[in-house]
């Protein structure tokens, strides 16, 4: 660590994961002007990076060629801590599509007894089923493995937040600890109102926009017939999904079928969370349940409104929030919010409950967490062996896309997964993470163990 100027990042892996392909991509990207430096044994490659107004150095030992006669794991780890003996970050490699080698698991070794700060980077996951590849380095203990890809260029930016994260710590952008927002924070929440005519749509929309909280995001002479309605509530930006009739008090009468169906679906795939409105005195009728339904098998986040509040004698909120979630079973602790238009009551806690459900939606939990919640419902309630003795094993998990998560299960055979030991283990990880309000898809994927579970035994 005796050298003064900016902090050194080591590139290391075995080779062919593209390490060099990595160096140059971010040449290409303009990001780096390259120094051959002359080393101590041979030359290496370095360049000066800079990213969001931070500079680091970055050292490629691309060049450094195992030799043929040398025993592989000495000339391994000779590479490896030849290359991060001054680093204050080493980018460790590995190759997405050929999988965790042995070779992975030594560099690991090494850089973990070392202690030195590493972002694993999996390599070549140029498209969206290569990056499912990358969970599987996560046995190597030292993180989540970021996917990226060198000659495609993706996920380069967000290593690159990751290095400085690492570099600067605080003020840089956040890294892998707690759960991540998939998008900006500016990204606005669409939220579409729904349910049966005369359960209070239109007076729940012009109550909200009422509030001293709310901007409307004016455009003359367009506002009154757009089809949506823009504004901040709070500072966070909301759309309103298809309010062109909800705005109007003197609104178009459509028959029962049109709204609730081709218009109630076309809102419902604009939206990111469904604020499914109901008559407090009516309940939840088939027809709300319907559309809650397909909201949700949309993918949507989902909220229910229970509106007229003022109107409903003798209930409790607790009462009548127990028999909806009841009737909406299948929404997985879905919030549900009284309100009253009228009154205009129980209109903050209703768009917080939207935020809450829209943020969760948008979230995607590490796979270290998310790997512990699934070994400890596991450990909790082992899954039962079918007729012929065979036991579903679940060796990990990663959660690749949100809205909504996106849950990839890797498992000796995706067909001794049974439906009830599925909901179980959806139901653990919803009350680890707070998922409530989101759907979750899951996906199986047969899978050897992995090699390094194998070879630590
Ligand atoms: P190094 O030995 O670690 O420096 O690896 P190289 O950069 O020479 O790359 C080895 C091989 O992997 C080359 O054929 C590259 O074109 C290929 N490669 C590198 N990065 C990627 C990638 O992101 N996707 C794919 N599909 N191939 C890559
Ligand atoms: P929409 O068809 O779902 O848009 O329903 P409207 O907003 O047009 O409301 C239908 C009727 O219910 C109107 O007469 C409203 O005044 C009334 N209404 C709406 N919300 C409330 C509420 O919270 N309390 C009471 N008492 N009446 C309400």
């Amino acid at each position: 660590m005796a050298r003064d100027g900016p902090p050194l990042v080591a590139i290391v892996g075995r080779p062919n994961v593209g390490k060099s392909s990595f160096f140059n991509r971010l040449l290409h990207r303009r990001l780096a002007i390259v120094e051959a430096v002359p080393g101590l044994t041979r030359d290496r490659l370095e360049a000066a990076c800079e990213w969001r107004g931070r500079t680091f150095t970055l050292v490629d030992t691309g060049g450094l060629v195992l030799g043929k006669t040398q025993g592989l794991t000495a000339s391994v780890r000779r590479q490896t801590e030849h290359a991060i003996a001054d680093a204050a970050l080493v980018l460790f490699l590995v190759d997405a599509k050929a999988g965790l080698t042995p070779q992975d698991a030594e560099i690991a070794d090494v850089l973990r007894r070392q202690g030195r700060a590493v972002l694993l980077l999996a390599n070549k996951a140029d498209d969206a089923a290569a990056e499912l590849n990358a969970a599987e380095f996560h046995t190597l203990g030292l993180g989540d493995p970021m996917p990226i890809s060198a000659t495609a260029g993706r996920g380069i930016g967000d290593l690159l937040d990751a290095v400085v994260a690492a570099l600067f710590g605080a003020g840089a952008p956040a890294g892998a600890a707690g759960r991540e927002p998939e998008a900006g924070d500016s990204a606005p929440v669409r939220i579409a109102f729904l349910g049966r005519p005369n359960v209070g749509k239109s007076s729940l929309v012009n109550a909200l926009l009422g509030q001293d909280r709310v901007v409307v995001d004016e455009q003359p002479g367009t506002t009154r017939d757009a089809i949506d309605t823009a504004l901040t509530y709070d500072g966070r930006r909301v759309v309103l999904i298809d309010t062109a009739g909800l705005r109007r008090r003197t609104r178009v009468v459509e028959s029962v079928e049109y709204y609730s169906t081709r218009r109630t679906h076309q809102a419902l795939v604009r939206a990111d969370v469904v604020v499914l409105v109901i008559d407090a005195r009516e309940g939840i009728t088939d027809q709300d349940q319907r559309i809650a339904r397909t909201a949700y098998e949309a993918g949507r986040g989902i909220v229910v409104a229970v509106n007229k509040w003022d109107l409903l004698r003798g209930y409790s909120v607790e009462q009548v929030q127990r028999v909806a979630q009841r009737q909406l079973r299948f929404l997985a602790a879905v919030r549900v919010c009284p309100t009253s238009a009228v009154r205009r009551e129980g209109i903050g806690a209703l768009m917080e409950a939207v935020f809450h459900t829209a943020a969760v939606r948008a979230s995607r939990i590490p796979t270290g967490p998310l790997n512990r919640a699934l070994t400890q419902a596991a450990a909790a309630a082992a899954p039962a062996a079918d007729s012929r003795g065979h036991r579903l094993h679940v060796y990990y998990a990663t959660q690749p896309e949100s809205e909504p998560p996106t849950i990839v299960l890797f498992v000796n055979d995706p067909r001794l997964m049974t439906a009830d030991y599925q909901r179980y283990l959806e139901r653990r990880i919803r009350d680890a993470f707070d998922l409530a309000g989101t759907p979750i898809r899951w996906t199986l994927r047969g899978r050897r163990p992995p090699e390094t579970a194998r070879t630590s035994e």
